[in-house]
């Protein structure tokens, strides 16, 4: 991995520096971090934007190099992050581009990159999280349709989605057949008849995610990625970008965040205090390091035709745990003003929470790690 820049790419960042500059003051402003409708609408027009200026598909139409210039000029100008497209551009799409036929492509992929469809996942289930392979919910074929019954559970931005990927179980578990063999991809329309959205409240206030209870929902065979009972190995595909290069533009955000931190030390005192200076010296570290494994990662990835390896967990299990440690220096570095709901780091720091939950607890990442890296034995 070369991590230099080249003159070709140094000009690409100035080009995208000067866009930037020209387009983010005609931006409307941010709505309410609570107003759902009101986010994807913003988020939306964003990502249209990006689209109608060529920068919309950087994950395939660019080098890995320009995709990661595109997140530190982006960030550093602060122009929206993907936001409500989160899942339609960072995983389901990319599974899309990876495991779907060039008609599916066709249908699914142009209206993800110009903000016309967004996507949610139905993966997880009350009983079937961590234990994903343990999931429930039924799809029978009826003729050209799947009729698919259950409940998901977590469903981020289900309220505001168009379409969802959904798991389902296209055969029962039984002795003959392990759980991961009968599990089936599925790409289900959001307005299709019979599914309820119930909408979860979090510790931050946010309705980001749902509970989905989806009643003889009929989704077309034809919106199946991959084959019937191969929805297992379509899933690693889909938690390897979600863990692998989802979150990566996220890394620069909190270097910025952390830079902001020092700064407020800095002007209110906290400072003068070692503990915290050595807390932000140690934070800078770890962030540095990974923005390189992040390169090394999306550069990684691109090698082996886009989809990124098990090095994604190692990237998710750390950063996980460094945005909540900037969380709680930010809240040190706040005093009291560390429990004002209506500070940014306030709210960021509850949300840091999830993070070592969402897309795959830090044990299992941990898991992963032991067993696919370092080679040890499974645990029973
Ligand atoms: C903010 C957020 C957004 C989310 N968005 C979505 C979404 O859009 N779609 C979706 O499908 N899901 C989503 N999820 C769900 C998420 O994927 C699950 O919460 C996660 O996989 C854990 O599953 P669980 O909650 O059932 O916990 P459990 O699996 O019940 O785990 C409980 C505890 O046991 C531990 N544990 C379980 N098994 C093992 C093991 N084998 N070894 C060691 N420890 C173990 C876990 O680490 C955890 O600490 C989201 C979650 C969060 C927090």
């Amino acid at each position: 991995m070369d991590l230099a820049y080249t003159p070709q790419e140094e000009e690409f960042r100035t080009e995208l520096r000067e866009w930037l500059a020209r387009v983010l003051p005609g931006l409307p402003e941010r709505p309410d971090p609570l107003d759902w409708p009101g986010r994807r609408a913003y988020d939306t027009t964003w990502q249209r934007m990006l689209y109608d200026a060529g920068y919309a598909d950087l994950q395939r139409e660019a080098t890995p190099t320009q995709h990661l210039i595109f997140l530190e000029e982006t960030e550093r100008a602060g122009a929206p992050y993907v936001g409500a497209n989160f899942v339609g551009l960072l995983h389901a799409g990319p599974t899309i581009a990876a495991e779907g036929t060039p008609e599916q492509q066709e249908r699914w992929l142009p209206p993800i990159l110009r903000g016309d469809e967004v996507w949610c996942q139905g993966f997880s289930e009350p009983e079937a999280g961590s234990d994903l392979a343990s999931l429930r919910t039924k799809a029978v074929r009826d003729g050209d349709h799947y009729v698919v019954t259950g409940s998901k559970i977590w469903t981020s931005h289900a309220e505001v989605a168009d379409w969802c990927e959904l798991l389902v179980r296209t055969t029962p578990v039984t002795p003959d057949t392990p759980k991961h063999k009968g599990i089936t991809w599925l790409a289900m329309p959001m307005d299709a008849p019979g599914i309820t959205v119930r909408p979860l409240r979090t510790l931050a206030g946010s309705t980001e995610f749902a509970e989905m209870f989806l009643d003889e929902v009929r989704v077309p065979v034809a919106n199946r990625v991959g084959a019937e009972n191969d929805g297992w190995r379509v899933t690693m595909v889909t938690l390897s970008f979600e863990r692998g290069t989802a979150f990566v533009g996220e890394v620069v955000a909190c270097r910025r965040t952390l830079a902001e931190v020092a700064r407020e030390a800095r002007t209110n005192g906290t400072w003068d205090d070692p503990a915290v200076r050595r807390q932000l010296g140690r934070l800078n570290a770890e962030f540095m390091t990974l923005w390189r494994l992040t390169q090394w990662n999306v550069s990684e990835a691109q090698k082996t035709g886009g989809v990124p390896g098990v090095g994604g967990s190692v990237f998710k299990l750390r950063y996980s745990h460094a945005r909540q440690e900037l969380y709680d220096t930010a809240a040190e570095v706040l005093g009291p003003d560390a429990f004002d709901l209506d500070h940014d780091w306030t709210l960021d720091r509850l949300s840091s929470l999830s993070y070592t939950i969402a897309a795959g607890t830090s044990q299992i990442q941990q898991n992963i790690v032991a067993e696919r890296i370092l080679g040890l034995p499974k645990g029973r």
